[in-house]
């Protein structure tokens, strides 16, 4: 299988503190990569420093078999690299349709009746919010408006940040199952989840990072009983 996403021995270090160090990975074609591991594990860094927002210190980032480390974020963006950052990065003084609108920008039928359709028809809740301020949503309908402006982006790859965080369960449940259904088009995912055991079903390959290095990679199967696993999420319910 072709891997659509390489990184190559990527190191970065924030001044003098190495914060990845010869960091190996692949997303395959179609395929959703978790990236799992403790609170400043890198998992964060990882992912910006694919966006282009963090600069490599080593290493190569190869997307599609071309080189990206080091273009600037709205070049990487503009090969379908699409990120959803911790905190949601919607405009919450904007309504949900403006809010959509402005994730096609750029595009040949940018913020068209058809995008904003697709939209409505993947996340239905937000098609009865359509005309209110992004920042009155609940913090469910919030982070599905963030899913939907970067599936109008219409991403290759879509990288998430903990889109779980901070949510109810049952909110959690649903985000995950949208989720599916978008892994279920054959968009490529990177993701980055709190939630182990939902990150495991997810997840076709999972990496297991730990102060910069992966540790630990393999089939969610394969990693149920990872010790590097249990070691990052001791006491977080791993089985
Ligand atoms: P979390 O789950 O807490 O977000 P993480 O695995 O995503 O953790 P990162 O946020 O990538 O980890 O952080 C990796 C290391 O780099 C940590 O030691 C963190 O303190 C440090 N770090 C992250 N961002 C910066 C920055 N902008 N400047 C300096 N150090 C940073």
């Amino acid at each position: 299988m072709s891997s659509l996403l390489e990184l190559d021995r990527l190191s970065v270090s924030y001044g003098g503190m190495t914060a990845l160090s010869q960091v190996s990975l692949q997303v395959p074609e179609g395929c959703v990569v978790a990236l799992l591991g403790s609170n400043g594990a890198g998992k964060t860094t990882t992912l910006r420093t694919i966006s282009g927002l963090v600069r490599p210190a080593g290493g190569d980032i190869r997307f599609r078999g071309r080189s990206i480390a080091g273009l600037p974020p709205h070049r990487i963006a503009a090969l379908g690299v699409v990120h959803v950052p911790e905190g949601r990065g919607i405009f919450r003084s904007l309504t949900v349709i403006e809010n959509l609108q402005m994730a096609s920008y750029g595009r040949a039928a940018a913020g068209s009746h058809r995008d904003i359709e697709a939209a409505v028809e993947m996340f239905p809740v937000l098609g009865r919010r359509l005309n209110q301020a992004a920042g009155t949503l609940s913090g469910g309908e919030q982070q599905m408006l963030a899913l939907a402006r970067a599936f109008a982006a219409e991403p290759v790859l879509l990288m998430l940040d903990e889109i779980s965080m901070g949510l109810a369960p049952a909110i959690n449940a649903q985000l995950f199952a949208t989720i599916r259904s978008v892994a279920e088009r054959g968009i490529s995912m990177l993701l980055i989840e709190q939630y182990v055991d939902a990150a495991l079903a997810l997840a076709d390959y999972c990496y297991v990072l730990e102060k910069g290095r992966i540790v630990d990679v393999g089939e969610p199967e394969d990693l149920r009983h990872s010790e590097a696993l249990t070691a990052a999420y001791l006491g977080a319910g791993v089985t």
